[in-house]
C-alpha cells in the first residue's frame, strides 16, 4: 500500500496535515483513489487513496 500517509482511526480517515480532523468516513470494503477531501479543521486538501484490502474472488461467468 504504497498511499500517503493516511491515518484510519475509529473509521474515520484522519487529516495527515493536523492529524485531528475526520476527513472521511470509511469502512472495511471502502476504496478510493486520489480522492480530494478539505480539511475542515485546517483547511487543507488531501488526496485519499484507499485500497481494498483484499481482492475478491473474481467471478467470470462465461
Ligand atoms: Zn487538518
Amino acid at each position: 500500500m504504497r498511499c500517503g500517509k493516511i491515518i484510519v482511526r475509529d473509521g474515520w480517515v484522519i487529516c495527515p496535515v493536523c492529524q485531528k480532523g475526520k476527513l472521511l468516513k470509511v469502512r472495511a470494503d471502502t476504496t478510493a483513489r486520489n480522492l480530494p477531501r478539505k480539511c475542515k479543521r485546517c483547511g487543507q486538501e488531501t488526496l485519499v487513496n484507499i485500497e481494498a484490502p483484499e481482492p475478491a474472488s473474481k467471478v467470470t461467468s462465461a
